[in-house]
């Protein structure tokens, strides 16, 4: 009798319990044609696809509330829309939204996520990403069976290239809204004699969770890269860039007869870095050509780590979530009298190019609310940790995350839960360019160390087990 009722109190809570763990797969690719396409200025317009979108789903469970992490492919999704498919996936499932971290991929060949009229094509295909982000949850979470885990990280620095460079004294046009001169030049011309150097880093650590069933079989993978998107899309193609073709490739590695197993590629801190060398230009390649040369490389780093790890059964999971209040930027009064001017002139070459696109933001903003929440979340999974971020996030950040972690390793998936713009740091929103004007960037100038700092308070509530840390509060 006396050990009967001993032994629960002897078993740390959560800190032992065999991990569980589902995945699923739903597709979104647009069944209503044509589609608009976001990504870019100026209206694209699809009438078909070359490849399919997804929603990707994990859920992973150490006996207490199951955790989820969805990814879709998207270029962004605003939060509301994400709110919308939690609440719908909560109720199917039982899972608390709060256990949920869903980002996009940022593929820029994918219709809009958002629109003001549901009746409408593009709304009925908002309608229908919330579903089958609901549904591929619900499966996920209707597949849990015993799991093992694995971490693993490595540098690929291969495909990363930092995409803000300084430049000789007079090669860097005005800016859209007409203002100070940028220090800066996003994108430019690959072996331009004007180059001098990149403005920033790259995150090289491409990071791979590995989860497989009792017997070795794997069931998913979720990876982590730091590279915005590649593109070479033909502008009239739907396509889930190299994000998808990473997926199909590592299940044909890993797992080539069994169509349950999934693979997902989240966006890491990649604001800041693209896939061009613009030190030494490549020759120009054929449609996909270097998506899938970039998938190729990380699908086979992804089989060599698997094959080499050794899995765990049991890994105590924490989850915990804030909403950091952050103020939108203003136009300032110069800005919004440049901003009308532009509106209203029909010649647009006679203006900054991009000029009448960045007017619209600026007046949007000036209308819109004055602070925006942001959902910021950590979760650890035994030794390693996530978290998210709701921005196209430069890569220093992530850095600085990773540098300073109570919880090491850890790793960032961005555009998480919500879209805001670009979050650049102080120094480069200092330096100006593409990611820092105003319609680009929507945050308060400090928005970077305000996230920063919220996100590793959070990784230091996940940072022990409940059982282990009598006090701490973990959501
Ligand atoms: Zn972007």
């Amino acid at each position: 009798m006396m050990i009967r009722w001993l032994l629960p109190l002897l078993l740390p809570a959560a800190a032992s319990a065999a991990l569980r763990a589902g995945a699923a797969v739903t597709d979104i690719t647009p069944v209503e044609w044509p589609v608009r396409l976001i990504g870019n200025f100026g209206v694209t317009v699809a009438p078909t696809a070359h490849d399919p979108l997804h929603v990707r789903a994990l859920v992973l469970e150490d006996g207490g509330p199951p955790v989820v992490i969805a990814v879709i492919d998207s270029c962004y999704v605003k939060r509301d829309v994400l709110d919308e498919a939690k609440q719908l996936a909560s109720t199917r499932t039982g899972i608390p939204a709060s256990r949920m971290l869903i980002s996009a991929t940022h593929t820029h060949s994918a219709p809009p996520s958002g629109a003001a009229d549901r009746r409408s094509l593009e709304g009925r295909y908002v309608t229908r990403l919330i579903e089958q982000t609901a549904a591929a949850i619900a499966n996920a979470h209707a597949r849990l069976a015993p799991a093992a885990i694995a971490y693993i990280v490595r540098p690929v620095p291969e495909e990363l290239f930092n995409r803000r460079w300084f430049m000789r004294e007079g090669s860097i046009e005005t800016n859209p809204l007409g203002g100070r001169a940028d220090k800066v030049k996003m994108n430019p011309a690959a072996g331009s004699p004007d180059l001098l150097h990149p403005a920033g880093t790259v995150d090289p650590g491409f990071s791979v969770v590995s989860v497989q069933n009792q017997e070795g079989r794997p069931i998913a993978v979720l990876a982590n890269y730091s590279l915005h998107y590649v593109g070479g899309v033909p502008p009239n193609q739907v396509s889930a860039d190299y994000f998808g073709e990473y997926a199909r490739q590592t299940a044909s590695r890993l797992a080539p007869n069994d169509p349950s197993f999934v693979a997902i590629l989240s966006n890491g801190t990649s604001g800041d870095v693209n896939n061009i060398n613009f030190q030494h230009p490549r020759p120009r390649s054929e449609p996909f050509h270097r998506i899938q040369s970039v998938a190729f490389r990380l699908a086979a780093h992804t089989a060599a780590m698997v094959s080499t790890s050794s899995h765990r059964h049991s890994a105590s999971i924490q989850m915990a979530e804030t909403d950091l209040e952050l103020r939108y930027r203003k136009p300032t009064a110069e800005q919004l009298r440049f901003a009308r001017a532009a509106i209203a002139e029909p010649d647009a070459a006679t203006l900054p190019r991009l000029a009448k696109d960045y007017a619209e933001r600026a007046v949007r903003l000036s209308e819109g609310p004055d602070t925006a929440l942001l959902k910021l979340q950590a979760l650890r999974i035994g030794g390693f940790a996530i978290t998210a971020i709701p921005c196209e996030t430069f890569t220093e950040i992530g850095l600085a995350i990773k540098d300073l972690s109570p919880v090491k390793p850890v790793f960032t998936i961005e555009l998480a839960n919500g879209h805001y713009g670009y979050l650049p740091t102080p120094r480069h929103y200092e330096l100006g360019g593409y990611e820092t004007w105003l319609g680009t960037n929507v945050l308060e100038p400090e928005a970077a160390p305000k996230i920063t700092n919220a996100v590793l308070a959070l990784l230091r509530q996940v940072q022990f087990n409940r059982a282990s840390a009598p006090g701490r509060r973990v959501q």
